[in-house]
């Protein structure tokens, strides 16, 4: 039986690295999933299978709670709500990792020596992580959800409270270690887990509203090495593999997404970073004058003119629920003969692949649908750039002015188009609170209203 699960493991860690190789791509990101959830079922029922488990009744009971729950949540959540679920995911992981950690402690050991050693690393390191994520992710939580204000808490020496904290709970797991069982060992595990619940607390409070989506890619990543000591302590290999994988995951994710808002990754795990963005920023020496504005018809007249076209999707095209409108906009230009494409910011809307998930359920095909990089130098040579409800993401000022909170954040440079139009419903700022000198450029015009609106009033001007 021992060979059989372990076989069936063997078969989930590859259906997960399938997995996540699938989730690359637009393309093959449905077969990801599909991998996805043939490997958690083979892991579940090998795992149900072994010898070890006897409490049937109650595994089915929770399995069955939780899947309710989980439904109803996938179900009814907004896909602008989703940082906040997966940090509330995030937290379960850390709470489990806490719990199994306690539990194997408190479990009667009959281990001796280097291997007590080693089990009582694997508890008191689950722990930490764990508590970590735990706290970490409530109060990401609770900032994306707005229960918190989400501008960055900064105490005094606050990288010294980390430092301390951190340095604590190393003494004491060398503490822990010596005393083996028994003692003291209990109160060294409750104060470590105080102090990384505090530390967990301490380090996502200290970030600002704007970097957050980061913060929640990291903690993506702290679950996922909090459930590989998880599959340490238990002794479970895939445990270690999955949580090996997500740990590593997020921590790529969280490294593209720094890159894409121009954040530090050391700055991030030392959690004292963001103390400017996420501020309302510069109103004072924010852009002056007045903007200029077009009407749906005069956009469509210019979109009429226009031989090529990028279309900038951002937070506000999913807060409209445009992109069916958009979908149809395009399909109409391009049956015109002309060339549009999209050009998508890593960091655009509310989490990463945000509008590559709108754009494919709206049907618009993936090979338009173009990376900033790979579409940010022809900019100069298009006739219109066309941005649907974006705005930190193509804020002038971070290529700018050195002195912007958003300064040196790769955006798109839709301002270097023959045309820039510009669609929301007011001149109020983006994410990050910070004025866009976008909206008062020469070649730039504003189209205030709902984007889904504005879109579908184009089209009807659109001669067929
Ligand atoms: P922004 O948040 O910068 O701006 C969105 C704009 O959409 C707003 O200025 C708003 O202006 C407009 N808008 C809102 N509702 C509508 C509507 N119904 N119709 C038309 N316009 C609307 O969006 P971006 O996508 O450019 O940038 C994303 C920001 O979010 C970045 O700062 C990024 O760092 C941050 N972030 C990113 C995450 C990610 O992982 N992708 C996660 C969390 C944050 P108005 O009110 O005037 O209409």
């Amino acid at each position: 039986m021992t060979g059989m699960i372990t076989m069936a493991y063997l078969l989930a860690a590859i259906m997960f690295i399938l997995s996540l190789s699938g989730l690359s791509s637009q393309e093959t990101a449905k077969r990801g999933n599909y991998y996805g959830i043939a490997g958690m079922t083979i892991a579940i029922v090998a795992t149900i299978a072994s010898s070890m488990v006897h409490a049937y009744g109650l595994i089915a009971l929770a399995m069955g709670i939780g899947a309710v729950i989980g439904l109803f949540l996938a179900k009814r959540v907004e896909m602008t709500s989703m940082p906040e679920l997966v940090a509330m995911l995030h937290s379960f992981v850390g709470l489990a990792a806490v719990l199994i950690g306690w539990g194997g402690y408190l479990e009667a050991s009959a281990l001796m020596g280097t291997e007590l050693v080693i089990h009582n690393i694997e508890i008191y390191l689950g722990i930490f992580i764990g508590a970590v994520t735990l706290s970490g992710s409530l109060v990401a939580f609770a900032k994306l959800k707005g229960l918190v204000s989400g501008s960055p808490l900064t105490l005094p020496g606050r990288h010294w409270m980390n430092g301390a904290a951190i340095l604590i709970s190393v003494i004491l797991l060398v503490m822990f270690v010596k005393a083996g069982h028994g003692g003291s060992t209990a109160t060294m595990l409750m104060i470590m887990t105080l102090i990384s619940l505090a530390l967990g607390v301490h380090l996502v409070a200290a970030i600002g509203g704007a970097d957050m989506p980061v913060v929640v890619s990291m903690l993506n990543s702290y679950s996922g090495w909090a459930a590989a000591a998880t599959g340490f302590m238990l002794g479970n290999d895939l445990l270690i593999v999955t949580g090996a994988l997500v740990g590593s995951s997020g921590a790529i994710l969280s490294l593209i997404m720094c890159r894409g808002m121009n954040r530090s990754f050391i700055s991030v795990i030392m959690g004292g970073f963001g103390t400017d963005s996420g501020a309302v920023a510069d109103s004072d020496d924010g852009p002056q004058g007045d903007p200029l504005f077009l009407s749906h018809q005069e956009v469509a007249e210019e979109l009429e003119d226009a031989d090529s076209i990028i279309i900038v999707p951002g937070y506000g095209m999913a807060v409209a629920h445009a992109q069916q409108a958009v979908s149809e906009l395009t399909e109409t230009l391009r049956k015109k003969g002309k060339t549009v494409r999209f050009g998508i910011h890593p960091v655009a809307g509310r989490l990463p692949g945000h509008m590559n998930v709108l754009l494919a359920e709206a049907n618009v095909p993936y090979d338009i649908v173009l990376e900033m990089d790979e579409l940010n130098d022809d900019f100069p040579t298009t006739d219109m750039a066309l941005v649907i409800g974006a705005n930190d993401t193509v804020n002038p000022d971070a290529v700018e002015k050195p002195s912007s909170p958003i300064a040196g954040m790769p955006v798109l440079e839709v301002w270097k188009a023959k045309r820039c139009v510009v669609m929301k419903r007011s001149m109020a700022s983006g994410y990050a609170g910070v004025a866009n000198p976008l909206f008062f450029k020469e070649n730039s015009r504003m189209l205030f209203g709902d984007a889904k609106d504005s879109v579908q009033e184009i089209l009807k001007n659109l001669p067929k």
